[in-house]
């Protein structure tokens, strides 16, 4: 029997990766005008990293963590997701009181019920602004999600915002959204009920029409947070609402625990029942948590499989490709040579070599199938006269018998 891959772990072929690294380079472009540095964590960290940041009572790490225990008896897991791991790597360098402004990228691992648009191996880009309290880094981090949208030519979406006060505010919401439910407790969907128990806000997140019945008449966040906290949020959005579409969502909570103050999430209709492609806010308490010193943070992240299905940009100029073709007999260091002058004379240009045996003819009909514009061929005779042939493959292109050096001439200022 064939070994299959796990599933929901899907395999990325060359065809599938194009999107990608358009994707990847115009964040790349983005990150570096910002002055945005790339960090790198490991893909595996002590399981109690996740249950004190995401939170023990988030779906995440009650049920769809990839955590085992390793030769040591420890509990180790997949990272879920990226902002903890960046978190603990900072305290970890005692670099709390200075001020970062970070982006990574890689895969993460959840154990979810795999359908369109949701993996058990996806991939997220992420941006984390260290050791700026409330205010213009907001402002900042907004205007970069813009750019992003803008250069990978995105239009369909809406930014869904919400401010969570302070944690006491949190918590005094919590308090009063439970005391309102908890005696309509039997009306509230199933699944609803358990999650007042464990993560009340997340009834707030609730797909379900019977729990959203309920909620109407529900204790409202907005009641809870400061003036100052309101205030902010308003202007934040005005400050943007000429220039894309952003809402205040009163029910967005968001999944994890640690978030305090803005959270956003943004939305396309074009991508089905997975409609949320980034995600964040602020979580000012996230390094005490995990055992740092005071240190504001704010990030967010995209889930890099949906934003590629949004994606409307094409590589601009499609580099020339150059098929070469060795259709001698023999194996000849001469002709790798000459391959090997080529790529160092000429970086812009691909040079696809034709590896496997096979008659001219064969040679040339898969130069035209992998679209090279040209193509070089060295046979015995040109091998022995220190020669090659230049083949033009465009309709009525001509070919012409070079010497080595032409070659390389011709094929430099291509
Ligand atoms: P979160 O860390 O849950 O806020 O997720 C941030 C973004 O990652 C989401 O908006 C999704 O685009 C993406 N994402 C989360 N979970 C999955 C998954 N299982 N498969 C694919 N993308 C995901």
């Amino acid at each position: 029997v064939k070994i299959q891959s796990l599933r929901g772990m899907p395999d990325l072929f060359p065809e599938d990766l194009e999107k990608w690294h358009i994707f990847e380079l115009k964040l790349l472009e983005i990150f570096n005008s910002f002055n945005t540095n790339e960090i790198r964590t490991p893909l595996v960290e002590f399981t109690e990293l996740f249950a004190r940041s995401v939170g023990n009572s988030s779906d995440i790490v009650n049920k769809e963590l990839y955590s085992f225990l390793d030769r040591n008896e420890e509990s180790i897991c997949l990272r879920p997701e990226g902002s903890a791991s960046v978190i603990r790597a900072v305290i970890q360098k005692k670099q709390e009181q200075d001020k970062h402004k970070l982006w990574y990228q890689g895969p993460m691992f959840r154990y979810e019920r795999p359908q369109k648009g949701r993996y058990r191996q996806f991939h997220q880009i992420g941006v984390e602004y260290l050791g700026f309290e409330e205010g213009t880094s907001e402002y900042e981090l907004i205007a970069m999600v813009l750019q992003i949208h803008q250069s990978l030519g995105i239009q369909d979406y809406t930014i869904k915002i919400n401010h969570l006060g302070d944690a006491q505010a949190k918590e005094k919401f919590c308090t009063s959204l439970v005391s309102f439910l908890e005696p309509q407790i039997e009306e509230l969907h199933e699944k609803d009920q358990a999650r007042l128990k464990s993560n009340p806000l997340r009834v707030l997140d609730s797909k379900e029409k019977s729990t959203q019945e309920l909620l109407k008449n529900a204790p409202k966040f907005q009641d809870f947070i400061s003036e100052k906290s309101k205030r902010f949020l308003k202007d934040l959005v005005n400050a943007f609402k000429d220039q894309c579409n952003i809402q205040i969502d009163q029910s967005l909570v968001r999944g994890l625990d640690y978030y305090t103050g803005i959270v956003f999430e943004i939305v396309s209709t074009e991508l089905g029942a997975q409609d949320a492609f980034l995600g964040g806010g602020r979580y000012d308490n996230l390094s005490n948590q995990l055992g740092g010193k005071d240190m504001h943070a704010i990030g967010f992240a995209i889930g890099v499989e949906r934003i590629i299905e949004l994606l409307n940009v094409k590589h601009t100029s499609q580099p020339l490709k150059v098929g070469f073709i060795i259709a001698g007999e023999q194996i000849d260091k001469k002709t790798y040579k000459i391959a090997n002058d080529l790529r160092s004379a000429n970086k812009s240009i691909i040079l696809d070599t034709f590896l496997s045996e096979g008659s001219l003819k064969s040679h040339l009909r898969r130069a035209n199938k992998n679209n090279c514009n040209f193509v070089i061929i060295i046979g015995d005779d040109e091998l022995k006269n220190n020669q090659a042939i230049w083949k033009d493959l465009c309709e009525d292109g001509d070919q012409e018998l070079l010497s080595f050096k032409e070659l390389i001439d011709k094929y430099t200022n291509l």
